[in-house]
């Protein structure tokens, strides 16, 4: 027991000696632009509660009704006996926003990518990812046994060098092998976009599969807002489009869209739908409210508003100083480099009163540590004053190097 508890703290020691140490931040007030942390209020640039429905009441009010009918918990996972009503109401509503055949809701995003790339893919098949997709989808293609391929950030050639090797690959041993494009539309930690339109022509090209994670980007692009792939009339083309609907959507859960066939496969087969108890009702019910929300006028009213708030930040943030890399969505990364000193900025930002964790490996490459900044379309213009103000003086001890 002693040399379990010496091993452990070695490692913890190592973690912190890389500046690597994460620790919980008890928040004591809902989810908002100002979160109340250690018993103070700090203005919130570091979540994804993009539209600010987390704490929004029509989803509260439709999970509060939901416990009042259906209860606290599922009883079971959705296959035995908890396919509740909230469940089948959100998966119609899911199906009908993103314009897909069928839907299916999983207890989290991550369950979600997991559930459908190793139901898909097996140890004959290639999954080819971007460099820095998410770690879910990373865990997936490592669990599934499938051959794993990463091409550089949104490098074409390369995604296209490996497409081609892979299909010379498979006619000299003349084994008939799938091959899953993974990639994220909205990048989560750099905030930039993909090329989906010449990925999905590779992908025709090559007969390979498309997954869109689409985590950053449902609620907030095309003109329905169901995402990049609605913005760019490609999501037809896209066989597995994935999500989340603990973000934009301010409720907790992932799902995934496509045609009937895959989601009748997935429910058979997606082991972490099977195997796991179906969410409370609460969720689900508060997630079908945020998809009506979104799809109603105050869906546009908030997403425009969103992107005149991403607008103001990025130039108060250019007038502060800060280089910024083509802000294209609601991420704005501020990247710092070393991981102390942009531990070292997070906590004096903290003490300015601005919550903005630094973001480190292996969130993001070592080396590559930074300050993300999110947007909501609750913040203020005020709130957004207080942020440029305190990150000019930060951009100034820091040199304006960034
Ligand atoms: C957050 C996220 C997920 C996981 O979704 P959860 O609902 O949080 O589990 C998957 N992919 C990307 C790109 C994400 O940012």
């Amino acid at each position: 027991m002693n040399s379990f508890q010496d091993e452990l703290n070695q490692r913890l020691a190592l973690i912190r000696e890389q500046g690597l140490s994460r620790e919980l931040r008890r928040v004591d007030s809902p989810q908002g632009t100002h979160i109340n942390v250690g018993g103070r209020s700090l203005l919130n640039f570091s979540s994804n509660d993009y539209l600010g429905l987390a704490n929004e009441p029509a989803l509260k009010d439709a999970a509060k009704k939901a416990v009042d009918e259906f209860g606290a918990g599922s009883g079971a996972s959705r296959l035995i006996c908890g396919s509740l009503a909230p469940h089948h109401e959100l998966e119609g509503l899911l199906a009908e926003f993103k314009g897909a055949e069928a839907a299916l809701s999983f207890s989290s995003g991550y369950a979600a990518v997991m559930g459908a790339i190793c139901a898909l893919l097996g140890k004959e098949d290639m999954i080819v990812t971007d460099q820095l997709v998410h770690a879910s989808i990373v865990d997936a293609a490592r669990l599934s046994g499938a051959t794993l391929r990463i091409f550089a950030h949104n490098d074409l050639n390369e995604l296209a060098d490996i497409l081609k090797r892979a299909d010379s690959q498979s006619r000299n041993t003349q084994q008939a092998s799938r091959i899953l494009i993974v990639t994220e539309s909205v990048f989560s930690m750099d905030g930039d976009l993909a090329p989906i339109r010449e990925i999905i022509e590779l992908k025709e090209k090559h007969g390979a599969w498309l997954m869109l994670d689409e985590a950053h980007a449902t609620g907030l692009y095309g003109e329905r807002r169901r995402g990049l792939a609605e913005a760019c009339e490609l999501a037809d083309r896209v066989e597995i489009q994935m999500g989340t609907l603990g973000k934009a959507l301010g409720a907790a859960g992932g799902y995934i869209c496509g045609s009937r066939s895959l989601i009748d496969y997935l429910i058979n087969r997606a082991r972490t739908f099977i195997f796991s108890t179906a969410p409370g009702p609460a969720s689900a019910a508060a997630a079908t409210a945020a998809i009506k929300l979104v799809q109603a006028g105050e869906g546009e009213v908030r997403r425009s508003r969103l992107w005149q708030r991403v607008d103001s930040v990025k130039n108060a943030l250019i007038k502060a100083g800060w280089r910024l890399p083509p802000v294209q969505s609601a991420i704005i990364p501020l990247v710092i480099g070393p991981e102390s000193k942009a531990l070292a900025l997070a906590n004096s930002l903290r003490g300015d009163g601005i919550f903005i964790p630094a973001i480190r490996y292996p969130s993001v490459g070592r080396g590559q540590a930074r300050l993300r900044v999110t947007v909501s379309a609750a913040h203020s213009p005020e709130d957004i004053a207080a942020l440029a103000a305190t990150l000019r003086r930060t951009a100034q001890e820091i040199g304006n190097a960034h």
